[in-house]
């Protein structure tokens, strides 16, 4: 096997590997960038509504106003002193990124302008404010040019088309990982000093969903599998605006500027579920409320989705009713400046013209609040106690460090990407300076392409496009928006099945090495059932509703028992393997102890966790 030697090797190109290749090149290391996709192709460049930061462009806004909504937005599994390093670092991290070229809109001003999302507020939860920085509704498309140019710049080196399938740790530090090149079907070492996870989300564990077909979870299994816990693998967000049954986002901004949710009896429904936040509650929320008037009978058609409606009419209605300065009311051609995309996707899509007709949206799988456990500089997280494995980092969706609790405010994903990137990039920066290279086994390499060997030689009766679907129709059905013990241990039962046949019975009908995309997604599969698995597992071992997770059978979120992050392990038997979970991870509430400390009121303790039934 070809042997690539680098100090630091960042696995995936999108905006929190970009960051961090950056970062870690800039304070002298020599990067290499291993990426499974052509980099500027990566999911980070779908996302639209915005970037979150306390610019205070438009409307009175402060780091700590981000910092509260954020631990109120994750329901308090958020942690503390995380979420505050976040919204700190957001402010520079968003002027940084304009000073390299990142063309965002502007406003009358020429300042960079901003636009509201849910959960954003001003004076801790005083009113909505605007704190979504935006290019038009293409902003992720944005920073990853913005981020891949300066890399360029900087002299990284891209190895693209590249897919890792292994990590190499040798007495427990990290000495690499092992990758396939797509276009010869190579396995090739990569050693490094330092390895960087940062290969995205999983969202493809669901029938539905907004993540592109890439998003397989591959570094968070491939962690797993080498003995690193996943953290707070239950939460996992459903955005309430996709596109009926194609799960195609359509971005919160659009309720930002003015967009409202009706059902099939005419009503603006969210009046009832959240009287002052209405269509901008957190997206937990939204997504609940959707499946309740769909489960009343009150979705169009009866078919299980709600009118997005953002007609200008429509919203200006609403507008003087609300009392809205004049100012604010839109026309059709502020909906084509600032929501282009949108426009075109259901136009393409759907043959739905949104400046005139309302849009059939109904909840997607879009998020994974849990991962990798890491510390705030990247550092990969083996234990509840906060043990670090050397060698390895981790940031952006892959990771759990954790700023989003048990759910995530909309634009604080890509703060995530741009925050955490920087700071690992520059960790790693300092740690290859002094740090030793671990010695590679003389087998490295040799486990997985027996595995691969394996899959591409099965014979038996399964397909994997089968499976898969199996596996996204049972967590669309059992894992999903609501949850009872019933449910999940249905996809509990499920994927013991699926595995079984993955393991024992798979049959793939491409058998050659050049660009074998059947070969590939197999074993991506494999990784998916990892992570639906856990999922399941883990979910069902919590018996509260919190953010995301939503159990009818415990409607109450239960402090006592679980304010705590979830830890799960397995032991690496891959076909039929045991799972241990455990609870025992403190979550960060530095914030509330602070307040206490200082003596505050409990009633006017800002950051306490307070009782919520759901
Ligand atoms: C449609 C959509 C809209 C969104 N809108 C917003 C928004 O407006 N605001 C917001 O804050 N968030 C938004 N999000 C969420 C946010 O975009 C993502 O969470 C974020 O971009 C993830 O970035 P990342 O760097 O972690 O990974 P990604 O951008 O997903 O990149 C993953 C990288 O890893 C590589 N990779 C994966 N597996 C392997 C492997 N095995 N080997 C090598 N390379 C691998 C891929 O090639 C890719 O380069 C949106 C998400 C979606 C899906």
């Amino acid at each position: 096997m070809k042997v690539h030697k680098h100090d630091a090797i960042i696995i995936g190109a999108g905006g929190a590997g970009l960051m961090a290749a950056l970062y870690a090149s800039k304070g002298g290391a020599d990067v290499a960038v291993v990426s499974k996709l052509y980099p500027t192709r990566s999911h980070t460049g779908t996302a639209q509504g915005g970037i979150g930061a306390a610019l205070g462009n438009l409307d009175d806004d402060k780091p700590i106003y981000h910092t509260y909504d954020t631990i109120k937005g994750g329901d308090y599994l958020t942690d503390q002193a995380a979420a505050k390093i976040l919204a700190e670092n957001a402010v520079d991290a968003v002027i940084e990124l304009e000073h390299m070229g990142l063309p965002f809109d502007r406003t009358s001003e020429q300042r960079i302008s901003q636009r509201r999302f849910g959960g954003h507020t001003s004076n801790f939860g005083e009113r909505l404010v605007r704190r979504a920085c935006h290019a038009a509704d293409r902003t992720g498309h944005m920073i990853l040019q913005t981020l891949y140019q300066q890399c360029i710049k900087n002299e990284v080196k891209f190895f693209d088309e590249f897919q890792v399938v292994d990590m190499i740790v040798v007495d427990g530090v990290c000495a690499g990982v092992v990758a396939i090149e797509l276009g010869t079907g190579e396995f090739h070492i990569f050693h490094g000093k330092a390895s960087f996870f940062a290969t995205g989300g999983w969202g493809r564990c669901w029938s539905v969903t907004s993540n592109a077909h890439a998003l397989t979870g591959d570094g968070a299994a491939i962690a797993l599998r080498r003995g690193v816990p996943l953290q707070d693998m239950e939460f996992f967000q459903f955005h309430p605006t996709g596109i009926y049954r194609m799960g195609i986002l359509i971005t919160e901004g659009v309720r930002g500027e003015g967009g409202v949710l009706v059902n099939s009896v005419g009503e603006r429904f969210m009046e009832r579920y959240a009287p002052s936040a209405k269509d901008l509650a957190s997206r937990d929320v939204v997504s609940r409320a959707i499946y309740l008037e769909t489960r009343e009978g009150r979705s169009i058609k009866n078919r299980g989705y709600v009118h997005l409606d953002v007609r200008p009419q429509t919203v200006n209605r609403y507008f003087a009713e609300e009392g809205r300065d004049r100012a604010d009311f839109i026309d059709d051609a502020t909906i084509e400046r600032k929501l282009p995309d949108i426009l075109d996707f259901c136009r393409t899509y759907l043959g739905v013209d949104p400046v005139h007709e309302p849009m059939p949206v109904q909840p997607t799988a879009h998020y994974a609040m849990g991962g990798i456990p890491t510390n705030v500089e990247a550092e990969v997280i083996i234990d509840a106690a906060g043990a670090v494995m050397p060698g390895a980092y981790a940031a952006g969706e892959t990771a759990c460090v954790s700023v989003h609790g048990a759910n995530r405010l909309g634009t604080n994903s890509l703060v995530d990407l741009v925050v955490f990137g920087r700071r690992g990039g520059m960790r790693i920066a300092e740690f290859v300076k002094g740090a030793d290279w671990a010695a590679l086994p003389s087998d490295a390499g040799g486990e997985i392409r027996a595995e691969f060997e394996r899959i591409r030689g099965g014979s038996g009766g399964s397909r994997p496009g089968e499976l898969r679907l199996r596996m996204q129709q049972t967590m669309m059905d059992n894992v999903g928006v609501f949850r009872t013990d019933e449910t999940m241990q249905q996809g509990i039962d499920d994927l013991e099945e699926l595995r079984e046949r993955f393991y024992t019975d798979l049959h793939i009908d491409d058998k050659s090495r050049v660009f074998n995309t059947d070969l590939m997604e197999a074993w991506e599969l494999g990784c998916l059932l990892d992570l639906a698995d856990v999922t399941a597992r883990t979910a069902i071992k919590r018996k509260e509703s919190r953010g995301a997770h939503s159990r009818e059978d415990y409607k109450a979120r239960d402090d006592e028992n679980y304010l705590a992050h979830s830890l799960v392990g397995h032991d690496g038997n891959l076909a039929a393997p045991s799972y241990a979970v455990n609870f025992d991870r403190k979550v960060d509430l530095s914030l509330w102890e602070e307040e206490i400390a200082q003596g505050v009121p409990e009633d006017q303790q800002k950051f306490r966790p307070k009782a919520r039934v759901y």
